[in-house]
């Protein structure tokens, strides 16, 4: 494979050279380093390579050149090599310049000059935009092949599993593509024995399911213990926040994840608040991080999914969906939520099939060139339609208010109403799903009364529930199913269900004693990155102190 550029870019010889030879020295072994006396220059070196299928993983240019500024060399840019990452090099006086960029040219960081020592105020910082970048980076030849059907809710929930866990992989539709076609009657696969996945060593998986998927590419799906000091269910920030600090506080400490670390918000498209991300990060990244960092302090993760918890003592059993169980002391309960699903005539019939929920962001490149309808006026509707009009001819946004001022977080309204494909239609509901195989129509009811629309594809995102009906009984949730925790479990003082213990519950432990809930899941939590991994982090406190009592 041909190594990705770096493109370095200032009018300045001599700084250019100097930021030449320090990129080389500290990735030229992996990466190609480019140069561009200009930004006309280097949008023709980007012209060049764009055709010639080269990816580019950086553009570092400086502000103040002749011509073009650095921030309109990175905004054009950007149209090119959409996933490159983009560092201003700026001067001191030039910071407030380089804030406003990072809103209107995207950029991902800003570096200022000078940067000496390299090892401390350059590599730190194009260190971790390079990770993020190699882990969305798809090389062009390489990675699975899935052979499927578009419109099959199978193929639909592999190519969701594979995304989701960053495994690379092309999709080729058997209807379509010429190429699917030559692969199907070179390995004699049947169409009723889709999908099928081609891996690079040559072995092909047949009617391919996520479970045999993940045992073919070394995913862990057993634990190694028998027993572990903590439980963690769910990889998002708040399972993530406690794996990190339970790890790193010596808790022998299992995570259960059936997908990619990263949670909810890994299928957003970027998070814009957290705190210590000025240019936003995406879930995917935060996740990845997070798992990384966990590990590295001893955190054993299974992708699994808990389908039932046991007590037995001292002894919470949590049951595996294939059938094991794995056991510890404390049970951190971080599941998060899940999308609503749509209420309609043909929805249950028609989902993976041209309706889809949440995770499908994966869908988006399915969607080229076509109209896509997005219901929800909600901050995840938003991003997601913000992310699908990269793709898409046009979005259309199905919200039921009047507006999106109410239920949208002001910079997102700004984003939309900038992008010109993106029509948001208000007081409009869908109210019906039409369609044999795949979708092929909605049925809308709007200001002017009700009407039809021709639809493949229609994206949900109308609030979400949280997913614990898998729990016993004897975890108390609220009526909407939130799990009750701590001073929730007893409003006149009393305690409420089985509780036994002498003590109160310690603050965000359940019903059960040494059965800890954090983050979404949370009856009252605060919707929040934030928020679940500081949920995550105090949950590990009361661990401790439950664990002290035996
Ligand atoms: C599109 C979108 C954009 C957002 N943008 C922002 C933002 O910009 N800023 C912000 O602060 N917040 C944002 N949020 C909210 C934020 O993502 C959530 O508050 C946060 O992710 C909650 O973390 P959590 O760990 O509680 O749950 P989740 O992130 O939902 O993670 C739960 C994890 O548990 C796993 N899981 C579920 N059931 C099981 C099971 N039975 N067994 C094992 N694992 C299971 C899931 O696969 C998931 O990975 C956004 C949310 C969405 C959907």
């Amino acid at each position: 494979m041909a190594r990705p550029n770096l493109l370095a870019v200032d009018d300045d010889v001599s700084v250019l050279e100097a930021v030449v030879q320090d990129l080389r020295r500290q990735y030229g072994a992996e990466y190609r380093v480019l140069r561009a006396a200009s930004g006309q220059a280097a949008l023709d070196t980007l012209d060049l390579l764009k055709p010639r299928g080269e990816p580019v993983a950086l553009l570092l240019s400086d502000q103040r050149m002749p011509g073009m500024t650095g921030v309109d060399f990175l905004e054009r840019a950007r149209v090119l090599y959409p996933e490159a990452k983009r560092v201003l090099l700026t001067a001191y006086a030039d910071t407030e310049a380089a804030i406003q960029a990072i809103n209107t040219a995207r950029i991902h960081y800003y570096l200022t000059k000078p940067w000496d020592p390299p090892e401390e105020k350059l590599y730190p910082v194009l260190n971790d935009l390079l990770d993020d970048w190699k882990a969305d980076y798809v090389p062009a030849f390489e990675g699975l092949r899935v052979i499927g059907n578009r419109w099959s809710l199978n193929d639909h929930t592999l190519r969701s599993f594979l995304s989701r866990n960053h495994i690379p992989y092309r999709s080729l539709d058997a209807a379509s593509s010429d190429e699917a076609q030559k692969l199907l009657d070179e390995r004699h696969i049947q169409m009723d024995h889709l999908p099928a996945v081609l891996f690079a060593d040559g072995s092909v998986l047949t009617q391919a399911s996520p479970d045999g998927v993940a045992a073919k590419v070394g995913l862990r799906t057993h634990a190694t213990q028998e027993f572990y000091d903590m439980v963690v269910v769910g990889a998002g920030p708040a399972g993530l926040a406690a794996a990190v600090y339970g790890a790193s506080e010596g808790l022998k400490t299992l995570v259960i994840e059936p997908e990619a670390p990263g949670g909810q918000a890994g299928s957003s498209s970027r998070i814009e608040n957290y705190l210590g991300f000025p240019a936003g990060i995406t879930g995917a990244d935060l996740g990845r991080r997070a798992h990384v960092q966990a590990s590295r302090f001893g955190a054993e993760f299974i992708t699994q999914r808990a389908v039932g918890l046991r007590i037995a003592g001292q002894y919470r059993f949590v049951q595996l969906g294939d059938g094991r169980e794995v056991s510890s002391h404390v049970v951190l309960l971080a599941p998060g939520v899940q999308y609503r699903k749509l209420d309609i005539p043909g929805a249950d019939r028609l989902t993976g099939r041209g309706i889809y929920y949440g995770a499908a962001l994966v869908e988006a490149t399915s969607c080229k060139d076509e109209e896509v309808f997005v219901v929800g006026g909600a901050n995840s509707a938003g991003q997601a339609a913000l992310h699908f009009a990269k793709f898409a001819r046009k979005v259309r946004m199905l919200v039921r208010g009047k507006g999106l001022l109410a239920t949208m977080s002001k910079y997102l309204i700004d984003e939309i109403e900038r992008t010109s494909n993106i029509l948001v239609e208000t007081q409009t509901q869908v109210i019906a799903a039409e369609g044999e195989e795949r979708l092929e129509a909605l049925r809308l009811r709007g200001p002017k009364g009700e009407y039809c629309v021709q639809a493949s594809s229609l994206f949900v995102f109308i609030g979400a529930e949280p997913g614990v009906g898998w729990l016993p009984d004897s975890v108390l949730r609220d009526e909407k199913g939130f799990v009750l925790a701590g001073p929730d479990l007893r409003p006149d003082g009393k305690a409420l269900g089985d509780w036994t213990e002498k003590r109160p519950p310690f603050l965000l432990e359940t019903s059960v004693p040494g059965v800890f809930v954090a983050g979404d899941v949370r009856h009252g939590s605060i919707k929040r990155v934030a928020s679940a991994v500081g949920e995550g982090s105090i949950a590990v406190q009361f661990a401790h102190q439950y664990l002290a009592g035996f």
